[in-house]
């Protein structure tokens, strides 16, 4: 579904990336781990189109992303969570909720609109229950469910998570994973990029670990949790 192929990402001087390449087949969970300032923020926003590569190729169902606005991204089907969630602070869950489906409301009938709104509410009871407010009076735990159906809105075809446990207590980091269960159980082709790698390895099927900028190892998730550099490194400090 989603290649990415030796990409290069530099902000002036500072190399972020450097000749990334992976894969994120259709109905998979992809994750890439890696500590603070690894490069997954980067990728991220690489591949939505918010930062332009030096060199490298982002492409999707083998149509390419690069050099097309965020926007057009968006509306190509990759929808982005990103970092530290960013809801609309001043409005309500629901138009938060309404907002997602932006690129789509041309084409979007009311009733098509509020069925898809019941939909994300039926994963997410919590939204209905507060869906009249204000996003920024929401817990840290709610917002992350608000940013991640938000994106739904948009129909994705892909869905990029931008470490969503990110200031999250242990027993709501349990819940947005449970929920990142539920929607893989249902086909969402998803990249996931945590630091928290014991999480993330135990939802994936595949994963990625990212050092400096650079793929260090891949595998299965289940083989990268017994590898012993990966243990070493990341899951001895992460597992709880
Ligand atoms: P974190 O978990 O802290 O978000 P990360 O793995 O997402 O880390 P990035 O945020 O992608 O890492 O950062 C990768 C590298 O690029 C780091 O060395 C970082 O300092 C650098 N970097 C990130 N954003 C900028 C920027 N706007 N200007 C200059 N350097 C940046």
């Amino acid at each position: 579904m989603l290649q990415i192929r030796d990409l290069s990402v530099s902000y002036g001087p500072v190399r972020a990336l450097q000749g990334v390449s992976l894969s994120v087949p259709e109905g998979k969970l992809v994750c890439v781990i890696g500590s603070n300032g690894a490069g997954k923020t980067t990728l991220l926003r690489t591949i939505s189109g918010l930062l332009t590569p030096g060199s490298g190729e982002v492409t999707l169902r083998g149509q390419s992303l690069l050099r097309q606005p965020p926007h057009r991204v968006a509306r190509r089907g990759v929808g982005h969570v990103p970092e530290n969630r960013r809801v609309f602070p001043d409005q309500s869950v629901q138009d938060n909720l309404i907002l997602g489906a932006y690129t789509r409301m041309g084409k979007l009938k009311r009733d098509a609109l509020n069925a898809e709104l019941e939909g994300i509410y039926t994963t997410f009871p919590r939204l209905k229950e507060r869906r009249q407010q204000l996003a920024g009076t929401l817990s840290g735990g709610e917002q992350q469910m608000l940013a991640i159906g938000r994106a739904l809105m948009l129909n994705p075809a892909v869905l990029l998570l931008d470490e969503p446990s990110m200031g999250l207590a242990p027993i709501i980091i349990d819940e947005v994973f449970r929920q990142l269960q539920a929607l893989k159980a249902r086909g969402l082709t998803m990249l996931l990029v945590e630091q928290l790698a014991y999480r993330a390895l135990g939802v994936a099927d595949y994963g990625y670990v990212i050092e400096h900028g650079r793929i260090e190892i891949e595998g299965p998730a289940a083989q990268l949790r017994a590898d012993p550099r990966v243990q070493a490194a990341y899951l001895g400090h992460s597992s709880t």
